[in-house]
């Protein structure tokens, strides 16, 4: 056989690795300077064999791999990915598909064309909308954020595109004091400046405050931009959007809302209360490769108004001339040229689960999330600080023996680390430490929540001793 049977080898590792993945420690094993002694070495001169270099790789990434993918991993907010996901995604390798035209891949562009479609069916969003496959919630943020500049502008007459922002009109953009750093980095690419940024305060959920939000926009002359949240990653809560559409069009601002996991919610009937009016923005941001559970590198854009999406880039080419005007090219709804064939992954991920497999995961990590929140709640000193209404869960150990809460906290959380049960963080909430878990995956049990709950007690207990 040619080189190609290197791909059954890595078939076989990747099985092996996935079938283990449930009963691995859920961190990495090793430290930096081991993981670096068994990769570092001079740049080769000769190149090695497909399973030399195959097998070195595996040797070298194995012990610093993060079972993020696995069922108790519950830092950040991070997805894991179904089998069936993973599998179309190395299709998507395989086959080594551009996406960036139709012309460079036909298939790529009419799956795109329908996961679009499915898309906006599954979260209830308007039909008409366009959809841009980005690599996360961070290039969603920026696409989205750069077309309602255009747009805000466009509104005053001025052409950003043609003109640039030196003597434009100037842009406000009102964010909530708990949005995602991605939206401001979002804004500091974009050339509008973070210190231009109204930040309008918070209540005890991370929500913004309506009050505080509609005096801003009130104060705004001119071009708006109001950035909202569905989901924040501390607790998961979501903005009242209802009020603020109404405002932000009463104003003729621009409505962003930023849905990296929480977007997901509008797949789940139960959560509706959570989701009322989201579909009033004019654009949102979201990750497959968070609750979706595809693998990186995966996340959309959408924008109501799909004229303005598909004029982003006004430049194109000279060699990928549009196949025509119903022809999706894929790289017209997003900042990036040559890209990547995400389209397939979601296709399959969408065919294997459907409506009610999205819903499924979606009400399941939640349902978890209930029982850590009562579980931990049982244990003493521990309080859990936010209304667990989705996927999150804040915590914190509060004994009266500690000289230093927040410190015990960390200390907490290395050892939870440590033992490998599970994996969890510690996030800042409302200027103290807490420990935060995050349940995104789709294989998460309820036994597994038992499991690190009782992680979770021999961390505070073995901390209570040794800090007496
Ligand atoms: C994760 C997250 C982001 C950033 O997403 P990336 O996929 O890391 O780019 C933005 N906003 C929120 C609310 C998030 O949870």
């Amino acid at each position: 056989m040619s080189d190609n049977k290197i791909l059954l080898t890595a078939a076989q590792a990747a099985l092996d690795y996935r079938e283990k993945l449930p009963h691995l420690p859920a961190g990495a094993q090793a430290s930096r300077e081991e993981l670096l002694s068994l990769v570092n070495a001079d740049l080769p001169d000769d190149g090695e064999s497909p399973d030399a270099a195959i097998q070195m790789l595996i040797k070298g990434a194995e012990r610093g791999l993060a079972s993020s993918a696995g069922p108790r991993y519950f830092g950040f907010v991070i997805g894991g990915s179904t089998p069936a996901s993973v599998a179309a995604d190395w299709l998507a390798s395989a086959w080594d598909q551009n996406a960036q035209a139709y012309s460079t891949s036909p298939a790529a562009s009419v799956i795109e064309e329908i996961v679009a479609k499915w898309l906006l069916d599954l979260l209830g969003l308007p039909k008409e909308s366009g959809v841009g496959f980005v690599t996360g919630a961070q290039m969603a943020n920026f696409t989205a954020l750069t077309i309602a500049r255009n747009a805000v502008l466009q509104k005053q007459g001025w052409d950003v595109e043609a003109d640039g922002l030196q003597g434009a009109p100037h842009i406000n953009v009102i964010c909530g004091e708990c949005c995602h750093a991605t939206v401001r980095s979002a804004i500091r690419l974009m050339g509008l400046g973070v210190k231009n940024v109204k930040t309008v305060s918070a209540d005890s959920e991370g929500r913004i405050e309506l009050g505080a939000f509609n005096r801003a926009l009130a104060a705004c002359k001119g071009p708006t931009i109001v950035c909202a949240q569905a989901g924040n990653v501390n607790t998961g809560a979501f903005d009242v959007f209802g009020p603020m559409a109404a405002s932000a069009k009463e104003r003729g601002a621009w409505l962003h809302i930023d849905g990296a996991f929480g977007l997901w919610a509008c797949a789940s009937p139960k959560l509706k209360y959570l989701t009322e009016h989201i579909n009033e923005a004019d654009s949102w941001a979201a990750d497959a490769h968070k609750w979706l559970n595809v693998p990186y590198d995966s996340g959309m854009v959408i924008i109501r108004d799909a004229a303005l999406h598909r004029n982003l880039k006004t430049a194109r080419c000279v060699y990928s001339a549009s196949a025509g005007p119903d022809f999706r090219d894929g790289s017209q709804w997003v900042p990036e040229n040559s890209r990547r064939a995400r389209g397939f992954v979601l296709y399959a991920a969408l065919r294997n689960l459907g409506r009610k497999g999205v819903r499924q995961i979606v009400d399941n990590c939640c349902e978890i999330a209930q029982t850590f929140a009562t579980e931990l709640a049982k244990l003493p000193h521990v309080r859990v600080l936010n209304r667990v209404v989705l996927n999150q869960v804040l915590f914190r150990v509060e004994p009266e023996s500690a000289i230093d809460t927040d410190a015990f906290n960390k200390s907490v959380a290395l050892r939870i680390q440590r033992n490998g049960v599970c994996w969890m963080g510690t996030t800042q909430w409302r200027g103290q430490t807490a420990l935060r878990i995050s349940v995104s995956n789709w294989s998460t049990t309820t036994a597994d929540a038992h499991q690190s709950i009782a992680s979770v007690k021999n961390a505070i207990e073995q901390e209570t001793q040794s800090s007496q």
